[in-house]
């Protein structure tokens, strides 16, 4: 895919993900989740009888080992995970990823980047147009909060409202990911509202990434950043 950057090359996008991180304290977290597992492989261990030697009478108790161990991995990785959602940071925008499906406001879509509620919120429009709010909570995903205060004020540094001091940007943390490809046939340019039909023909703003036709890309994005002056420079 075309990318219009600096120096018209093509650049790979990434993103990272982020996972949402204990509330509660890790160690207490993983020491629940092993004693559980572990707990509970006994119990199943002494409940099979092929696994046992023949002579082995079924330990008493293992009914209780196999309940406890499972109610404390079950505690455990409800602590661990406290239901937030994985959040990606990156190229593509601000994205939640519930495990099956990744919404995403790309960050020519996003209204809004505000602090409320204990939580870094985003605001905008989905790619499909809907409006769409994700929330990365200070406590629970200080990490992808910090990632999204850091990225937004680089690239879209109009529509945040944090105070400087209230995410801290840790680079490297999460996980480095390729996010899915952008798609940009049927999309309209964002300077002309041409129908894009062939892929080659997108040019895209490696900062916020508005797509524009081929035909009609400006000298300087929306967004302030400077695209290729002639479309020919831009294609890869
Ligand atoms: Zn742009």
């Amino acid at each position: 895919m075309a990318k219009a950057s600096k120096k018209g090359k093509h650049r790979q996008r990434t993103e990272r993900r982020y996972e949402p991180q204990a509330a509660t304290n890790a160690w207490f977290t993983r020491i629940l989740a092993a004693a559980g597992s572990i707990a509970m492989g006994a119990g199943v261990y002494s409940q099979i009888p092929s696994l046992r030697p023949e002579d082995a009478a079924p330990i008493a108790a293992s009914p209780w080992l196999l309940g406890g161990g499972s109610v404390a991995l079950a505690v455990a990785l409800w602590f661990g995970t406290s239901g937030d959602a994985v959040i990606r940071v990156g190229d593509p925008g601000v994205g939640i990823d519930d495990g099956k499906t990744v919404r995403r406001i790309a960050w020519h879509a996003v209204a809004s980047v505000s602090l409320g509620g204990g939580a870094v919120v985003v605001e905008g429009k989905d790619d499909e147009g809907k409006s769409l709010k994700i929330r990365a909570s200070l406590k629970t995903q200080a990490d992808a909060a910090g990632a999204i205060v850091h990225e937004a004020r680089v690239r879209v540094p109009a529509v945040v409202g944090v105070p400087e001091d209230a995410t801290t940007y840790i680079e490297g943390a999460g996980h480095a990911h390729a996010p899915e490809p952008l798609k940009v046939v049927g999309r309209a340019c964002a300077a002309s509202g041409k129908s894009i039909t062939f892929e080659q023909d997108a040019r895209v703003c490696g900062r916020c990434e508005r797509v524009y036709h081929k035909a009609s890309v400006p000298a300087e994005c929306e967004c302030g950043e400077a695209l290729a002056a002639s479309p020919a420079a831009a294609t890869s």
